[in-house]
């Protein structure tokens, strides 16, 4: 059958490469982690998740779980092995990491079709044609370059932060109780309760932290999904009462109310030997860290099994520079997927791999583009980044209901209307013939 390369072993380029290889083409799969590491990644695994371990909401009627309903519609190979590593996360997919990327390494590695080579690709030529071109935020830097020079001036970044991860032996459980909000779900969260001056100290002390300034550049953006814990300090301070510390649905045993404010902890690995602090990503100096989490209640004695850091993240001006197949305007043979594309999310980057899989075996077989319909949710994501009017202000974008198209007709309330948009975007799926 016919070689397709695909670089970078991480949710996209797994994604794609399972499923390019389950349609019949050989796959030769460049990932360099067994020899060189990003500064985000701690291991070789394939599909690594480098922050969270959690695939956001499973609640049918919310833009998350819509994606993930098509994407196993579409047998995701990612989602698939993500229920077989589930941890308890409430309403969310949590998984084990370690688990996970396990799975997936060993599945592509036992793969008959698929070929790995341990190699960094530095630079486009080196590789042949078709090529789908998967290697994330953390693209290794002599590729970074010459996709830059691919691209001109329309190859962008911003920055995204990590959270830290706690040995679970190490929070005092007399403080931190278990729960989910508003008791749904089966108490998978510790919460950790501050009252309004351990609030205002801790933000004081965030707020004076020493933090870590990304090198070679002149400007930090955020991405509004992921922003630093010291970021939302500093545009006021109720910012993260109304956020990743959102107390309301949280009562404390100890009171039966809730508190002033909540720090969560979400469980990490299957064995439950560690847990994530939810929201809490941070470009603070690693001992500041140690310091100022600890003034959290129920995490006096923390042991950090991970310290929060910050990292480049790049991607493509793809409305510009890409065609609607995601194939680049320079070079119809050379597709991109996952975060580079512009998306934001290790289930977006998932699904875009996906996507791509389907639209080079749509090139390969001389068939016309035929991309999901436009009210699905993979539609409504692929048009976020492919709508040439987006071009002049591209910023990553995550899956949610503002990328969907509007109702025919106007809803007043909101719980209907998404409930209206989630059955059109489920009819125009099933539609789909690929
Ligand atoms: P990746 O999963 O990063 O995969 C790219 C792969 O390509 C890597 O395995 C890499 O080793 C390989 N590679 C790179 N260059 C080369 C080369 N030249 N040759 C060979 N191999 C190469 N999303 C979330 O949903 N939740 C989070 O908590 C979250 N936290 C993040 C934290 C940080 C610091 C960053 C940077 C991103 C985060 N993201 C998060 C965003 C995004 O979802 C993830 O980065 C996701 O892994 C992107 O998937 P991907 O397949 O595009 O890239």
């Amino acid at each position: 059958g016919q070689k397709i390369s695909v670089v970078g072993a991480g949710l996209a380029g797994s994604e794609c490469a399972l499923q390019l290889a389950d349609m019949g083409y050989q796959v030769v799969l460049f990932e360099m982690r067994e020899k060189t590491m990003t500064p985000a990644h701690k291991t070789g695994k394939f599909a690594e998740l480098v922050c969270s371990n959690s695939f956001g909401s499973l609640n049918p009627i919310s833009a998350p779980g819509q994606l993930k309903w098509e994407a196993e519609k579409l047998g995701s190979h990612i989602l698939k092995m993500a229920h077989e590593s589930a941890v308890p996360a409430g309403q969310a997919l949590g998984m084990d990491r370690e688990v996970f990327s396990a799975l997936i390494t060993e599945k592509i590695k036992n793969h008959p079709r698929i070929e790995v080579r341990t190699d960094v690709v530095k630079s486009l030529s080196d590789v042949p044609r078709p090529t789908v071109v998967a290697t994330g935020p953390l693209t290794h830097d002599d590729l970074a370059e010459d996709l830059r020079k691919h691209f001109g001036d329309e190859f962008l970044y911003f920055f995204d932060a990590i959270a830290p991860i706690i040995d679970a032996d190490s929070i005092n459980t007399e403080i931190a109780w278990k729960a989910d909000r508003y008791g749904k779900g089966t108490d998978d969260y510790y919460n950790c309760p501050m009252n309004k001056e351990e609030y205002n100290r801790f933000i004081e002390e965030v707020a004076a932290a020493k933090k870590i300034e990304p090198k070679h550049f002149e400007t930090t953006e955020f991405f509004e999904g992921c922003m630093p814990i010291e970021v939302m300090v500093e545009r006021g301070p109720q910012t993260l009462r109304f956020g990743p510390m959102k107390p309301i649905g949280l009562d404390d045993p100890r009171t039966g109310r809730y508190p002033w404010a909540v720090v969560q902890l979400r469980q990490d690995n299957k064995e439950g030997t560690a847990f994530n602090m939810v929201g809490f990503q941070t470009r603070m100096a690693y001992a500041e860290q140690v310091r100022v989490f600890r003034m959290i209640p129920g995490l006096e004695n923390a042991e950090f099994l991970k310290l929060g850091s910050i990292h480049r993240n790049l991607f493509i001006n793809s409305p510009k520079r890409l065609n609607k197949d995601l194939s680049s305007k320079n070079d119809p043979w050379l597709f991109f997927a996952g975060q580079i594309t512009g998306v934001e999310g290790y289930f977006e980057s998932t699904c875009v791999g996906l996507l791509v899989s389907r639209f080079l075996d749509q090139k390969l077989k001389d068939k016309s583009f035929n991309p999901p319909p436009r009210a699905s949710a993979l539609g409504s994501l692929l048009e976020a980044i492919t709508d040439e009017t987006r071009a002049d202000h591209f910023q990553p974008t995550n899956i949610n209901f503002a990328l969907f198209p509007p109702l025919a007709e106007k809803e007043r309330d909101k719980q209907i209307r998404k409930e209206k948009q989630i059955a059109i975007a489920r009819e125009a799926l099933e539609t789909w013939r690929i």
